[in-house]
């Protein structure tokens, strides 16, 4: 078990940043997702702190030994670390129990401790059934539970995992984040998870760090992040969200139009300067157009059935749209007027984007 302490850590290509002074605590025996999208430096940082790269500046630290700093790197072999990829990199001319075992071979334990371990490796991720069939036996599922029980079976201190799940159909990836998380919780591995799929990492993470071009834009736990975005990237990255254009008003409030919208500020800019008001669309109300407060007026312009909820898109008459996901049974009809209220407790003020 390991506590990682990440240092202003940057990683540069040529003059490209793909790392920018990047500080990050992992608690012993957290699990933490990196999310972000395509380029924004995951797999940089999970190279980086797997001792395959070096940092153009910055340290990392594993409780009170220095892992990497642009001076030296301890190789990976001596972190105690497993790496699992996104293609699960299985050896196909081995057998489910010939490619767990590998790792504990070369560490020239044993046979009866390599039973040990390997069973043992094989129980956690439910393989054990499977030992002596070969990878093109097996279901992608189950391939990358091969990938994971290897990485397991060494007995790491620390487990990074980068897009473990993405080659997966989208069920067994659903199945499967429950899995990660299921055998993370037995072993309390301190784990590092990428992912560009924020339902993952909103259920298989303990704290989220997401990142944007080499820089990490919020840490904090999967409601933090949810509830409490940053600013607007983060906020549109986890989730669906509705961004209204408005000025702050003196009391704290954003006037969109001629109406006023209270809400929580989190935002730096001064009262009269431009900022955004958002709110996500399931915490978006039809009301009555008499509601007082925090009411805005428009027209229905699309409603599409989605089973558990309608998705409905309303023009708003103060410019702009707003999505609102509202039940399922409800009908508003395209070209209807339609007033929606704005929970004030569900609406924060951020700043607009640079
Ligand atoms: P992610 O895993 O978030 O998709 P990466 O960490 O792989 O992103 O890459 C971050 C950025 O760094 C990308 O723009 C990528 O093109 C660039 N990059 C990654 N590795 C190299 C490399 N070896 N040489 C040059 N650029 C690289
Ligand atoms: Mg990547």
């Amino acid at each position: 078990m390991s506590e990682i302490h990440i240092r202003q850590l940057s990683r540069s290509y040529g003059t490209y940043q793909a790392l920018k002074s990047c500080d990050l605590i992992i608690p012993d025996g957290a699990l933490l997702a990196l999310l972000g999208p395509s380029g924004c430096g995951k797999s940089t940082t999970l190279q980086l702190l797997a001792g395959f790269d070096t940092p153009s500046s910055g340290e990392i630290w594993a409780d009170k030994e220095l892992l990497s700093s642009p001076q030296k790197v301890i190789p990976p072999e001596h972190r105690g670390i497993s790496l699992v990829f996104q293609n699960y990199a299985v050896w196909p001319h081995k057998t489910v129990a010939e490619n767990v075992a590998f790792g504990l071979k070369l560490r020239k334990l044993s046979r009866s401790e390599v039973e040990t371990r390997l069973n043992r490796a094989l129980d956690m991720v439910r393989l054990g059934a499977f030992r002596d069939r070969y990878p093109f036996e097996l279901s992608g599922g189950q391939q990358q539970r091969v990938a994971l029980a290897r990485a397991l079976a060494v007995e790491p201190k620390i487990l990074l995992l980068d897009e473990p799940l993405s080659n997966l159909d989208a069920h067994l990836r659903e199945e499967m984040r429950f899995e990660i998380r299921r055998v993370h919780d037995e072993l309390g591995i301190t784990t590092v998870y990428v992912t560009h799929d924020q339902g993952e990492a909103l259920v298989t993470a303990d704290k989220v760090a997401v990142m944007r071009a080499g820089v990490v834009q919020q840490f904090g736990s999967p409601e933090d992040i949810f509830e409490k975005p940053a600013n607007t990237f983060v906020a549109s990255f986890i989730g669906s969200n509705n961004e209204i254009k408005g000025v702050k008003d003196a009391g704290g409030a954003l006037r969109v139009g001629a109406t006023p919208l209270r809400a929580e500020d989190r935002s730096s800019v001064a009262p009269g300067e431009p900022a955004i008001l958002c709110i996500r669309p399931s915490r978006v109300q039809l009301c009555d157009p008499t509601t007082p407060g925090n009411r805005l007026d428009g027209t229905v312009k699309r409603s599409a059935y989605l089973g558990e909820y309608r998705d409905v898109l309303i023009d708003l008459a103060d410019g702009g749209t707003l999505r609102a996901f509202v039940a399922p049974h409800l009908r508003p009809s395209i070209g209807d007027p339609v007033s929606v209220h704005l929970p004030p407790t569900a609406c924060q003020i951020l700043d607009a984007p640079q």
